[in-house]
């Protein structure tokens, strides 16, 4: 049974890396600067890259004995909602990428585990499963219009921002205060 499926990856897909035009010499070098537009889903529930939106690749492809070496930064806007208020967040990021691809059927290939080691799908590299997790491990879980922001009051939903400092939402006059328990005695 072959160890490989042919490989399925389009060549013309941005996040696909082609490396015919590198010699399969260790230290061989080729640098790839391109936008590619972002894929779905990239990111986390409440904030990520939107999709379509420019990613600014800028990556150096280098030949190893067992593979390609590619390393660089990915950039691109991300957006997402703060955690505690939902107000939109616009932000960026920069992703470092640092990742080795094995040849087919080289040693490496033969005694790594694919999540350990990537995999090179004959001349072709897959950038995107290596750009999803640097992507997530960069982006926050919570994520947080600014550092310091107090949130909404539980009560009526109103940023505290917007609300005087003395809001509350227990403005019982004393004086009423007896009442309002004999009201609740009733109840
Ligand atoms: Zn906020
Ligand atoms: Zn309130």
């Amino acid at each position: 049974m072959p160890k490989h499926t042919p490989s399925s990856l389009n060549p013309r897909s941005p996040l696909v890396l082609d490396t015919r035009e590198l010699p399969r010499r260790p230290g061989s070098l080729r640098t790839v600067k391109r936008v590619a537009a972002a894929p779905a889903d990239l990111g986390l529930e409440m904030i990520g890259v939107p999709e379509g939106a420019d990613l600014d690749l800028d990556l150096s492809l280098q030949s190893v004995s067992e593979g390609v070496l590619v390393s660089g930064t990915v950039s691109g806007p991300v957006r997402g909602e703060c955690g505690r208020c939902l107000r939109p967040i616009e932000d960026s990021l920069t992703v470092p990428i640092q990742e080795l691809y094995a040849y087919e059927n080289s040693t490496t290939d033969e005694t790594t585990d694919e999540d350990e080691v990537g995999r090179m799908q004959g001349d072709l590299i897959d950038l995107e499963p290596a750009l999803r997790d640097a992507v997530v491990l960069t982006l926050p879980t919570n994520p947080l219009c600014r550092t310091d922001c107090p949130g909404l009051c539980p009560e009526c939903g109103v940023h505290w921002d917007d609300l005087p400092a003395d809001h509350s939402h227990q403005q019982i006059d004393p004086r009423w205060a007896g009442l309002s328990q004999l009201t609740r005695k009733e109840e």
